[in-house]
């Protein structure tokens, strides 16, 4: 079925406006897609960091109505080609997305959040209109674009252009699901019994997430760990319940790497080329990476632990912070790259300048110090308490970076433990989420890396694991068709 229609849409995609990994995946799925042979299109806000990369830009329509509340925003829709010759749509709404941030700013959302993507949601289906082009697939990412599948259950699915539209929401991370209070509600002009236990009504609140759940045709979370996980109370966020009775139409699938931008033989971003059979360039990234931050020259001997991460309570910083000193008494230096709360900013920055010799924090968004990173450090921390899918600790494996990682979602599904598979193992997991576990854990790995021989095939077979999206996408091309072979009920 290689004239399969799908539209994308997300609130992020990479290179146009990314903070984390959701950004990445709705690039490189679209173009593994794409390669399968479907007619992918992408859609989201034109946000002020995406002006200068979506270039040129093409004009769909001026002046679409959008009713949000009691007022009609005007919108103008327009198109771009990514890279990888894919259409690319995107709204432009000056007041809601000429913003420096996507979500939020110092830790805190934006007040308007609610307005900006109900914006969004509702403009799917007059763009495609604009384009007389329908998909047979709108696959759905995060709480941002959930709403989609309301409109379409309550407004859209009598229209016979959408009626055999097929809806699928993935779930990227089940903590955020965009909950404002009941009197937004109105701002979606949904019918009022939406707002219900069936809808999205969530503990009096308004649940934008909620309806992503309980509308689309599919879920999807992106590891099969985590779709586990998220129907039980530790993970579920208040929906496990909901989420453990929709088990039937949800689906765990890997999210890849792209290899194409993560991938030391060809990175450009970094000083030296390297692959498994030589890693001298390895080397030099290292010693790059460590003149750059200004660590001690004599720091070349040590092992270089890395960190790259939003600084939020999920990443495991409490984990870091109880065991940090006592990493710190070894000889190895550590560096974090990162954004996040202001109070763990602050932690990670005093303690870097108390000890400059053996801690270096960069707290800012930096790609180019990103790749860097990989392919310069040894290890990779990840002691996250919970990981969706996490993306570092597979572009660590093709760095040669070894991953120490909590066995949790997407980090227990492509991480196999060296400790417990020593002819196997690409990686350290530990199981329990305790400081003590993960600083036994890290030790083990710092033992491991001075045993040079061992720790050389433990990089070379970590270099050698493949995540690349053809398999992830052909898993979401079956699902698109299992759901477009459904006849719909009697
Ligand atoms: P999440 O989506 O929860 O943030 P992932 O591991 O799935 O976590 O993806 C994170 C992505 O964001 C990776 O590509 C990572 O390199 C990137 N990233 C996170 N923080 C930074 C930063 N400060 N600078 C550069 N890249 C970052």
């Amino acid at each position: 079925m290689d004239d399969l229609r799908i539209l994308l849409c997300s609130p992020e995609i990479a290179p146009y406006a990314k903070t984390g990994g959701l950004a990445d995946m709705a690039a490189a799925l679209p173009e593994a897609l794409k390669e399968l042979g479907c007619d992918i299109r992408l859609f989201m806000p034109l946000y002020h960091c995406a002006r200068d990369k979506a270039v040129p830009l093409k004009p769909i329509a001026q002046q679409l109505p959008l009713l949000i509340g009691n007022r009609t925003y005007h919108c103008n829709l327009w198109e771009t080609v990514s890279a990888a010759g894919i259409p690319v749509y995107l709204l432009e709404k000056e007041e809601f997305f000429d913003r420096d941030h996507l979500y939020g700013i110092h830790g805190k959302d934006y007040e308007d959040n609610a307005e900006r993507y109900i914006a969004f949601c509702q403009a799917v289906f007059p763009l495609c209109s604009h384009l007389s082009w329908f998909p047979n697939i709108l696959h759905l990412h995060d709480w941002q674009a959930a709403l989609v599948s309301a409109y379409w259950f309550h407004n859209w699915r009598y229209d016979p252009a959408f009626s055999r539209t097929k809806t699928v929401f993935t779930i990227h991370n089940l903590a955020y699901q965009g909950i404002f209070p009941a009197t937004h509600f109105a701002l979606t002009h949904l019918p009022l019994h939406a707002f219900a236990m069936e809808g999205l009504e969530f503990w009096g609140n308004c649940n934008f997430l909620k309806a992503g759940v309980i509308y689309s045709d599919a879920l999807t979370t992106v590891s099969p760990r985590y779709s586990q996980e998220i129907q039980r109370p530790e993970f579920g966020s208040g929906l496990d319940g909901l989420i453990k009775d929709r088990r039937d139409k949800l689906v765990g699938i890997l999210n890849g790497a792209d290899y194409k931008i993560w991938n030391p033989e060809t990175d450009p971003l970094i000083p030296a080329r390297y692959d498994a059979r030589n890693l001298s360039g390895k080397a030099v990234c290292k010693k790059r990476l460590l003149a750059e931050l200004g660590f001690p020259k004599t720091n070349v001997n040590y092992p270089l632990l890395g960190m790259i991460t939003r600084l939020v309570p999920q990443k495991g910083l409490d984990l870091f912070r109880e065991v940090l000193d006592q990493l710190l008494s070894l000889n190895v230096s550590v560096v974090v790259l990162g954004t996040g709360d202001p109070p763990i900013e602050q932690w990670l920055k005093a303690k870097a300048e108390q000890v400059p010799g053996k801690l270096q924090v960069h707290l800012k968004f930096d790609e180019r110090l990103a790749h860097l990173i990989e392919a310069g450090a040894d290890l990779f921390l990840m002691p996250s308490r919970f990981e969706p899918c996490g993306l570092n600790q597979m572009y660590s494996l093709r760095y040669g970076t070894i991953p120490v990682v909590h066995a949790t979602g997407g980090l227990d599904d492509s991480i196999v433990d060296v400790m417990l598979n020593p002819q196997t193992g690409t990686g350290f997991k530990f199981y329990q989420y305790t400081a003590f576990d993960f600083l036994y854990t890290t030790r083990s790995a710092l033992e491991l890396f001075q045993a040079k021989e061992k720790w050389l095939k433990l990089q070379q077979r970590a270099m050698a694991e493949d995540f690349s999206w053809g398999r992830s996408a052909r898993s979401y091309l079956d699902l698109y068709r299992k759901l477009l072979d459904q006849r719909p009920p009697e």
